[in-house]
């Protein structure tokens, strides 16, 4: 008894595993449909890409070519794979699809490249690797050209400027950004390629002009080549007076009365740059022009905190070739419209009455706090603020005065 139901048992155990084996079997051997480019095609159930791919040529799809950097063909089947998709999802050429441009700095000099052939280093994944699932999408392309590998060289593009407009402020709406050549030189073919200019310069673009406030008469008083010793008395006059004016300080005159720049400052007065030493910038090469610039916004920020890329160039001598120079250096250049000639120290009274015959709605008034004797103007500052307030003028900043145009 025990022995016949040992052998049922076995029995058992040998149809069981049969039948695994047979659904094991089937599972591998099914025929199952896919796709490949649109077209229906029946493979077995463990079928792989690779084998798929083989068995029909790659359905007539070939590797790309090896080209030179002149474009001639250096290997046919050189380039990248064949390129299959599964489901969508792109295999076995993610290294081929580089492209060949360099990245890279703009400066002049010769990078190598290794193009967009991963010549010899490409390792897609393993086509016979890949089973297909039930209703597998296939797409077959043909590899990509790549191009060998080449050294790069590489020469800066100056860029230019253009200045535009007429009036008393310049200000900066596009920095200089030096463009880039290139020149390929094939690793193979030694060829050399001129792929010109790969990146085009921007030039400088300065647009000129005068507010024109329109709701109320403004002017603006503008101090030039301060700090001094005359300062103090002027800033004395402006706060007695409640009117806030702009200080075009020389940096070595901030270096030497910080106090007085930080009391521009804290009394509400606009602080900006008459450069470092007072030269005429016609007459500077461009590191003279770059230092002098650099060095006076630095001086006013070590004495005061501010930090202002407002400059007033010394006798107003700043053209194209200035703002080609120093486009990173400054956003305006400000100039005046109303010279009460102060400097040629006609008297008190000359000077008042250059600043209330000559004064005009948007008016930048210019007078000195600094660079010689300056009591005339220490002198002629309350009437020409009390004249000026009679014609019903209003004291503004530059920076005010910008905001207010056509406002
Ligand atoms: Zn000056």
């Amino acid at each position: 008894m025990a022995r016949i139901l040992l052998i049922i048992l076995l029995v058992l155990v040998v149809v069981l595993a049969l039948t695994g084996v047979g659904m094991w079997g089937y599972n591998q051997f099914r025929p199952i449909t896919v796709s490949v480019n649109g077209a229906e095609q029946r493979v077995s159930a463990n079928t792989s890409l690779g084998k798929l791919a083989a068995d029909h040529d790659d359905f007539g799809a070939k590797p790309g070519k090896l080209l030179s950097v002149s474009g001639k063909v250096l290997k046919r089947d050189g380039g990248g794979p064949v390129r299959y998709t599964l489901n969508g999802k792109g295999i076995g050429d993610a290294d081929a699809a580089k492209d060949a441009g360099a990245a890279g700095s703009a400066k002049s000099a010769t990078t190598s490249n290794k193009g967009s052939a991963a010549y010899g280093t490409n390792a897609p994944i393993d086509l016979n690797k890949v089973k297909l699932p039930e209703n597998a999408k296939i797409t077959v392309k043909d590899g990509k050209n790549l191009t060998e590998q080449h050294d790069v060289r590489r020469t800066m593009v100056p860029f230019g400027v253009s200045v535009n407009g007429h009036g008393v402020i310049q200000k900066l709406v596009q920095r200089g950004k030096q463009g880039v050549k290139e020149v390929w030189i094939g690793k193979i073919s030694g060829e050399q390629v001129d792929k010109g200019v790969v990146k085009e310069p921007k030039n400088v673009i300065v647009d000129t002009f005068s507010p024109k406030p329109v709701t109320h008469k403004v002017v603006a008083l503008t101090f030039d080549d301060g700090p001094s010793q005359y300062s103090g008395p002027i800033l004395d006059i402006l706060k007695e007076k409640g009117v806030k004016a702009t200080f075009f300080d020389v940096g070595n005159g901030a270096a030497a009365w910080p106090q007085f720049e930080q009391r521009m400052v804290a009394e509400g007065h606009q602080v900006a740059s008459h450069s470092y030493s007072h030269p005429d910038m016609f007459k500077l090469n461009p590191d003279q022009l770059r230092d002098n610039i650099t060095q006076g916004l630095a001086n006013i920020k070590a004495a005061s905190g501010v930090t202002t890329k407002m400059l007033r160039a010394p006798y107003g001598n700043f053209g194209p070739n200035q703002w080609l120079q120093t486009s990173d250096l400054i956003d305006y250049n400000v100039i005046w419209t109303v010279d009460t000639e102060d400097w040629k120290k006609p008297g008190a009274p000359a000077i008042a009455n250059a600043a209330l015959s000559k004064a005009y709605n948007g008016a930048v008034i210019l007078m000195h706090d600094g660079g010689g004797d300056r009591s005339e103007d220490i002198a002629a500052l309350p009437g020409i603020i009390d004249g000026l307030k009679g014609q019903g003028y209003e004291f503004v900043t530059i920076d005010q005065l910008m905001a207010m145009n056509g406002k």
